[in-house]
C-alpha cells in the first residue's frame, strides 16, 4: 500500500500518523470466524483468565510509554509457562497472525505497539527468580521478572545484577534483553548483553530453543553467538521466556558526589575532563535546571532551584584508592567552576539521590501534560555542542526541552514538552525530536542509546545505516522469523519479506 508519491502509506492511529511498512500480513479482524476460532483455541490452551479480548481491558495495551501512537491489539494472552507461550505462538502461526511480545510496556519508542493488531503475548505472569547459583554467580529468571527484583533477591549475599535502567522497578528482564537496556551504571559495567549468559526463546513457529550458555553449562557456549545476535532485536526474533543472568559482587564502597554548576556547558565539560583524567566512575548523570526544579518540587532532596545543571558522579570499588579518586573529581569540578560539591554522607542520602535521578521522568508531569523522550548518543566530547543545539532547537520550535541523561556515555535524553490536545504542538514536538537525532548522527553519534528504534525511529535507520547494512539485518531476521510475523512493522523502513532475499542468494550462487 503506497501513496501516489511513493511514500509508505500512513494509518491514522492517534493524533500522529504512523508509517505502516509494506508487509503482506493479513490484518487480524476480531469479528472474523477465523479470529473467533483462534480465540477459542487460545482459551482452551491457556485458560479463560489468560485471554483478554474485551475492548475496555485491551485499552491497557494500546501503547507503551511512547504515547504518541496508539492501536489496540485484537487479543492479549497472559501465559504462565514456556509451554503456554509455545502453545499460543503455534496457534498464531497456524492462523498467520502477528504476535507482539510484551513485558511491562515501558518502551519509549513504541516497541510494543500493535501496529496492525494481532495477538500480544505479555509475559508479566512469568515473573519469578527461579534459582540462584551463588557459587558461579548466576541467576535463572523468568522473562517477566522485574529488573530490580533480581538484585533484591541476591543483595543479602553481597551480589547484584548490574544493568539498572531508570525504569528498573517496573521493566522486565525480557524487555531488557529485547532492547539491550542500559542505565546509569552502564558507564562502568556495560549493558544487558554484557550480563546475560543465555536465554530460552520461543521462535515464531512455536519451537523452543536455548541460545548461549545453558543454566548448567560452562561460561562460553559453543558455536556462533546467537545470544548476542538476538539481544537488542526488539522482540522481532521470538518470545524470550527464561534468562540466565550474571551476578556481580557489589562494590565494597561508594562515593557519590553532587556537583552544582551554573551551566550545562560547564557540567558537560566536567564529564569530558573526568574521563580524560583516566577515572571511570560507576555513573555520571546530568540534570538541567528545569528538570532539577521539577525533581526538587516532587522529592525535596535539597537541589538548588537556580542551578544551571547538576551532575551526579558515583565512584565505586575497593575502599582503598576511592578517597584519592574523589579528591581528583572534586578538583575537576572546581576547575569547571562548580558552585558547590556535596558528597553523600550516608547510604540513605545516596539512595535518595538515586531515587531523585531515577524518578526524574515521573516529575515531568509538573511541567507539562505530555513529553516526548528522545534518546540519542554523541561522542562525550560533543556534549556541550549537542546541549547548545538542543537549546536552539527549543527556541526554533517554540517548545520547552529539558534534559536528564547518562552524561558519562554521551547518551542524551532530551524531553520535549508538549500538549497532545494541540495538534500543532504534537507536530512541532516530533519535528524537534527529529532535528536533535539528525544532529546526533551529524556529530558522529547514534539515534538510540538504549530505548531502541520501535516505530518511533524507523525512518532514522536509513540515515544511520546504508542499504547493504539494512539488508543484512533484515536477512538475519528472516532466519528467525521467515514470515516476519513477530513484532512486525518495527525497526526496518519498508520491511521486505523473506522471499525478497532468495533471488539474491541464487544470483550469488
Ligand atoms: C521512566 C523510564 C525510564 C527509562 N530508563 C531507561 C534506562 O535508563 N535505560 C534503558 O535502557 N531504558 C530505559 N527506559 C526504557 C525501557 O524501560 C526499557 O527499554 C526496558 O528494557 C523495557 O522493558 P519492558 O519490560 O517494559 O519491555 P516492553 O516495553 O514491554 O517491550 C520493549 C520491547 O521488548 C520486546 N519484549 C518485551 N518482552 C519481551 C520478551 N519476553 N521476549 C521478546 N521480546 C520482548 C517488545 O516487543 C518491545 O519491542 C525507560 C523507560 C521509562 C518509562
Amino acid at each position: 500500500m503506497m501513496n501516489p508519491d511513493g511514500a509508505p502509506a500512513c494509518v491514522q492511529i492517534s493524533q500522529f500518523k504512523i508509517r505502516r511498512s509494506v508487509l503482506n500480513l493479513p490484518e487480524m479482524q476480531s469479528s472474523s470466524p477465523s479470529s473467533a476460532a483462534l480465540i477459542d483455541s487460545l482459551r482452551s490452551a491457556l485458560g479463560d483468565d489468560a485471554v483478554v479480548t474485551k475492548p475496555e481491558d485491551l485499552l491497557v495495551y494500546e501503547c507503551d510509554a511512547y504515547t504518541l501512537e496508539k492501536n489496540l491489539p485484537n487479543v492479549v494472552v497472559l501465559p504462565r509457562t514456556t509451554e503456554e507461550v509455545a502453545a499460543a505462538v503455534k496457534l498464531c502461526a497456524a492462523h498467520r497472525v502477528p504476535i507482539i511480545p510484551r513485558g511491562a510496556g515501558t518502551s519509549l519508542s513504541g516497541g510494543v505497539l500493535a501496529v496492525t493488531g494481532g495477538v500480544m503475548i505479555a509475559v508479566t505472569r512469568m515473573n519469578r527468580v527461579l534459582s540462584v547459583d551463588y557459587r558461579n554467580r548466576r541467576a535463572l529468571v523468568e522473562a517477566g521478572c522485574v529488573n530490580a527484583w533480581i538484585t533484591n533477591a541476591v543483595k543479602a549475599k553481597g551480589l547484584l545484577y548490574a544493568p539498572d535502567p531508570s525504569s528498573q522497578p517496573a521493566c522486565t528482564i525480557g524487555g531488557n534483553v529485547a532492547t539491550n537496556s542500559g542505565g546509569p551504571h552502564t558507564l562502568k559495567y556495560g549493558v544487558t548483553t554484557n550480563h546475560v549468559l543465555g536465554f530460552e526463546m520461543v521462535l515464531p513457529d512455536g519451537e523452543v530453543v536455548w541460545l548461549g550458555t545453558k543454566p548448567d553449562g560452562g561460561e562460553d557456549a559453543e558455536g556462533c553467538d546467537l545470544r548476542g545476535a538476538v539481544i537488542g532485536c526488539e522482540g522481532m526474533f521470538g518470545v524470550v521466556t527464561r534468562v540466565l543472568v550474571k551476578l556481580i559482587r557489589a562494590p565494597q564502597a561508594y562515593k557519590t558526589l553532587l556537583g552544582i554548576f551554573e551551566s550545562v556547558d560547564a557540567a558537560s565539560q566536567t564529564v569530558s575532563d573526568i574521563i580524560a583524567s583516566g577515572i571511570i566512575p560507576g555513573a555520571m548523570e546530568m540534570m538541567d535546571q528545569a528538570i532539577t526544579q521539577a525533581v526538587e518540587a516532587a522529592y525535596r532532596f535539597g537541589f538548588p532551584n537556580d542551578a544551571g545543571a547538576v551532575l551526579i558522579v558515583e565512584l565505586d570499588g575497593l575502599s582503598a584508592g576511592l578517597e584519592r579518586q574523589t579528591a581528583r573529581v572534586v578538583e575537576i569540578c572546581k576547575k569547571n567552576a562548580a558552585r558547590e560539591i556535596r558528597i553523600a554522607k550516608t547510604d540513605e542520602e545516596r539512595a535518595l539521590l538515586w531515587k531523585c535521578r531515577k524518578r526524574a521522568f515521573g516529575a515531568i508531569g509538573r511541567l507539562s501534560p505530555n513529553f516526548l523522550t528522545q534518546d540519542g548518543v554523541v561522542p562525550r566530547s560533543k556534549l556541550p555542542e549537542i546541549m547548545r543545539f538542543i537549546q536552539a532547537t527549543s527556541q526554533r520550535f517554540g517548545l520547552r526541552i529539558t534534559n536528564v541523561f547518562h552524561a558519562g556515555d554521551g547518551n542524551i535524553h532530551p524531553l520535549v514538552l508538549y500538549d497532545e490536545r494541540d495538534p500543532d504542538q504534537v507536530r512541532r514536538a516530533v519535528a524537534a525530536g527529529e532535528a536533535i537525532l539528525d544532529k546526533c548522527v551529524e556529530l558522529g553519534g547514534s539515534v538510540t542509546g538504549e530505548h531502541g528504534i520501535g516505530v518511533e525511529k524507523i525512518d532514522f535507520m536509513a540515515k544511520q545505516f546504508n542499504a547493504d547494512d539494512l539488508d543484512a539485518m533484515r536477512a538475519l531476521r528472516t532466519v528467525f522469523d521467515p514470515e516476519m510475523r513477530c513484532n512486525p512493522h518495527k525497526m526496518f523502513p519498508g520491511s521486505k519479506r523473506c522471499s525478497d532475499f532468495a533471488p539474491r542468494k541464487q544470483a550469488a550462487a
